[in-house]
């Protein structure tokens, strides 16, 4: 439901606070769990102050993940079937990890299942779930760029038509509670961009918070806006024309086949555990891995990005005069103040 905050003039999702939620987490896509391991090192917040209910004016949360929780086998499954049946026992967030396969692509088999049906015996495909619970959630998530665009399974010429959420259930697609697909690309997502969107819809549901916004790839708009680039610790190196064609040195790496001036990710502010790492800032090219483009559009690899061959040269007149009037200025400025030398007379 819909409420309009007169104070503030924004939209807000309820007009009723919710006070429990559940968060249903479903990893068997085609995928690594590499989403739910990332979980693991979030620190703004923690996946414990959440479930512990550490954190004030939200609803208590119960989190279920084949790989985090305490239940196991049945257990865990029976909530899954519960708000399949169509009567969840709580409001849910349905998150989803790993690419959607196309399972109508072949005449037997399946390529991803979760769980077996108690009375037919037969496993219970990821698609079926997708399709049971998707209508009934209150928001749903896709953890990762599996999820999101469908990743590296979606690769070109791959036997399984693996496709992301949108793809899947439509890109106008709204939850019960008029919210779109919320993608958080990345492989895996940032640990603390993923925790803090999750804590921005908890506020939601609380109706502490207007609707999420979201850009054209359904990525939460103040995560996914600023490039790689933009937050690199090696940007001043770019900025005076150092690049580097070796491995281990600490200039601009964009000739080893980084894409960051391109690619929307703030991995390289928020780091990747306690605000440390960021592939570029300690090494490692950006390869475009929040881009609904990945992997395709991004390889081979290891090859200088086509575009930056062009950008580079032109930085290279400009980033090498001023580099050596710095460096000119430099030198004055490691001198002190002539007038601080007097010589005793
Ligand atoms: Fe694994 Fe990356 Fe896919 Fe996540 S997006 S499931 S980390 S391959
Ligand atoms: Fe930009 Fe990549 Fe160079 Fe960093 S390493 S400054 S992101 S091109
Ligand atoms: Fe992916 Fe590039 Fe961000 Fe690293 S910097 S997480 S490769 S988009």
């Amino acid at each position: 439901m819909l409420a309009h905050d007169s104070l503030t003039g924004l939209q807000l999702v309820v007009s009723q606070p919710m006070v429990e939620i559940d968060v249903l987490w479903i990893t068997a896509g085609l995928g690594c769990d590499g989403d739910t391991i990332a979980m693991t090192a979030a620190t703004h917040p923690s996946i414990e102050d959440i479930v512990l209910g550490t954190i004030p004016w939200i609803p208590k949360v119960r989190l279920y993940n084949p790989v985090l929780s305490y239940l196991v086998g049945d257990d865990l499954l029976q909530h899954f079937a519960q708000a399949a049946s169509g009567k969840p026992e709580r409001p849910f967030i349905l998150v989803i990890e790993g690419s959607i396969p196309n399972e109508r692509n072949k005449s037997e088999g399946y390529w991803a299942s979760f769980g077996t049906d108690p009375v037919s015996g037969q496993p219970i495909t990821t698609v079926e779930w997708i399709e049971r619970l998707a209508p009934q959630a209150w928001a749903v998530l896709a953890a990762g760029t599996c999820a999101a665009y469908g990743g590296i399974h979606a690769l070109e010429g791959n036997p399984t038509g693996s496709m992301g959420l949108p793809d899947f259930l439509g890109w106008d697609w709204k939850s019960t509670a008029n919210i779109p697909i919320v993608c958080l690309p990345g492989c895996p997502v940032v640990p603390d961009n993923f925790m803090e969107v999750l804590l921005y819809l908890l506020n939601m549901a609380a109706g502490r918070a207007p609707m999420i916004p979201l850009d054209d790839a359904l990525r939460p708009r103040w995560l996914f806006t600023p490039t790689v680039h933009e937050g690199c610790d090696r940007g001043g190196y770019y900025e005076q024309a150092d690049f580097t064609e070796n491995y281990g040195a600490s200039e601009c790496i964009v000739k080893l086949g980084c894409w960051g001036p391109v690619v929307q990710c703030n991995v390289g502010k928020r780091g990747w555990m306690a605000g440390i790492g960021g592939c570029p800032n300690v090494g490692g090219i950006c390869i475009g891995c929040t881009m609904p483009g990945f992997p395709d559009k991004f390889m081979p690899f290891m090859n200088q990005p086509p575009g930056s061959l062009l950008s580079s040269h032109a930085v290279g007149t400009y980033g090498k005069t001023i580099k050596a009037l710095r460096r000119f200025t430099q030198a004055s400025l490691n001198k002190e103040p002539s007038w601080r030398r007097k010589q005793p007379s």
